[in-house]
């Protein structure tokens, strides 16, 4: 263990530490440590974040924070662990669990919420199998980018709170820096982590069942027929997310059922991107030969995780197999209809629309055939739409020109001047997302220079992505190479 020259008072800090998921049945958890490092040392830290959370980083001297953001030195409560689950990868199931990951505990913030606090590439785990438990600084990086934008966009998701370098390399098909990332969110509960209780015993599933009630959806603690109204209250919440990655591009990229929290945060993220062009076939993921995780197929997909926790559930349901069955059938049965409304409520105010029309879907439909067909830029197509001209030569064409009359006499049916809808348009249609392009530079000039002050500029942009900053605009460019672009899963 490397020994801080500083302690600092955990209270100094302001950790409230509870370990609340250690408290349930053994077998759902193992303990763990957080291996030695040889030289911790800040990359990043998330003072926003920190704030918000009721923490303070300020207090800690560069070292103390590496050494506490490295598992060096341990906030006075945690207690670490591994945490079990399972998971169905691209359609197959195995037994999974924290292979470089280690919860240390939940944090409880000011405005009273309950939060994982975990490190993700601390060392192995007993559920390591074949894999060094390690992470290299590039992947951590690029989940802090990406999932710390998401958090502007809206979209619920985890966030990355530290990324320190470890002094150590890791192996992968170079040799590579070694990094920890510490990830806050609220749970790390997984449909993975009901798939492996189901298939470990029924005392640990019901309690898996009940904590996660408690947790993430209180209000059914005490309804009757609660596990049922969970399942469909998980389906919503899934609905919502998806629905939020499709209205602006992302692909998550390895929607495994390890990979989905019950909590509707998004999480995980490995190889994912955001689409550039619209095209409901684009794939990232250099595994994903398929296109199984494609942009278009992620409700489908959703609702195929979501049958796997439904199954998970079936015994908790109802003592009677066969009406168990039916009840989760029926709850997703709805998934396709409550996906939809989410969408299409959506689409509607990226297209400045307050009322619903029955038309409205034929509406957007259209504009997204003529995106495909003419390679448009998702993102920046609905930014344009709230601007007063449309200068752009591929607008020019007589398709765009008929569709955009059409889409100007449904505004006006609703008596708001263009001004006004233009307005209301900027605050649902992000002016910048993490491009590409823009990520990759930013990592190359941490991983080969040393160099964080790119990551910063661009962190400072998607900071606030629905307002064009005067530095904004070079961040709002497509790639040149857009279809190109490949992701890896970073293990
Ligand atoms: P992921 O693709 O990141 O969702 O990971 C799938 C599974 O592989 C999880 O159980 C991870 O903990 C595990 N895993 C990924 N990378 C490593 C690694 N370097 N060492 C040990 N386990 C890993
Ligand atoms: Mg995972």
């Amino acid at each position: 263990m490397v020994t801080p020259t500083t302690s600092v008072d955990d209270n100094t800090v302001g950790w409230r530490f509870d370990n609340t998921y250690s408290r349930l049945p053994d077998v759902l958890f193992a303990p763990a440590q957080p291996a030695a490092v040889p030289a911790p040392r800040v990359s990043i830290l998330n003072h926003r974040l920190a704030n918000e959370l009721g923490l303070n980083l300020g207090v800690l001297s560069a070292e103390a924070a590496a050494a506490l953001f490295a598992g060096q030195e341990l906030p006075a409560d945690a207690y670490p662990v591994a945490q079990a689950y399972a998971g169905h990868q691209f359609g197959g199931f195995a037994m999974l669990g924290d292979g470089r990951a280690i919860l240390l505990g939940e944090h409880h913030t000011p405005s009273g919420k309950l939060v994982d606090i975990q490190f993700k590439g601390s060392g192995p785990t007993r559920f390591s199998r074949r894999g060094d438990g390690l992470a290299a600084l590039g992947p951590m990086l690029r989940e802090y980018i990406i999932s710390e934008a998401m958090a502007a966009l809206g979209i619920p998701t985890s966030r990355s709170l530290a990324v320190v370098t470890t002094g150590r390399q890791v192996l992968r098909t170079s040799p590579l820096r070694g990094a920890i990332l510490t990830r806050v969110a609220a749970s790390h509960i997984r449909v993975g982590t009901f798939e492996y209780a189901a298939r470990r015993d029924e005392p640990a599933l019901r309690a898996l069942a009940d904590y996660t009630i408690d947790r993430h959806y209180p209000e059914l603690t005490t309804a009757p027929d609660k596990y049922l109204k969970f399942l469909r209250a998980v389906a919503d919440r899934q609905a919502a997310l998806v629905a939020r990655w499709q209205l602006v591009g992302f692909i998550h990229g390895v929607m495994n059922t390890d990979n989905v929290a019950i909590s509707g945060e998004t999480i995980d993220y490995g190889p994912c991107a955001f689409m550039n062009a619209y095209d409901p076939e684009t794939v990232f993921s250099s595994i994903d030969h398929a296109g199984r995780y494609a942009y278009g197929n992620q409700p489908n997909i959703t609702q195929w995780n979501l049958a796997r926790l439904a199954e998970t559930l079936l015994t908790l349901l109802d003592a009677n197999p066969e009406k168990s069955v039916a009840m989760a059938m029926e709850v997703l049965g709805e998934f396709p209809a409550q996906f939809e409304g989410y969408w299409l409520a959506g689409m509607r105010k990226k297209l400045g629309l307050q009322t619903a029309e029955p038309c409205d879907n034929e509406l957007i439909q259209t504009l997204l055939d003529w995106m495909q067909k003419s390679r448009a830029d998702f993102t920046n197509t609905f930014r344009d739409l709230s601007s007063e001209s449309l200068t752009a030569d591929h607008y020019q064409t007589p398709d765009f020109q008929v569709w955009y009359s059409r889409w100007q006499q449904r505004i006006g049916q609703e008596g708001r001047s263009n001004a006004e809808t233009f307005a209301l348009m900027r605050t649902v249609n992000p002016a910048v997302i993490p491009r590409n392009h823009r990520v990759e530079e930013a990592l190359a000039a941490a991983e080969e220079h040393d160099d964080l002050s790119v990551m910063h500029r661009l962190l400072t942009v998607l900071a606030s992505p629905y307002e064009l900053r005067a530095d904004g605009a070079p961040y709002q460019a497509p790639p040149p190479d857009g279809c190109n672009y490949q992701t890896f899963c970073g293990t």
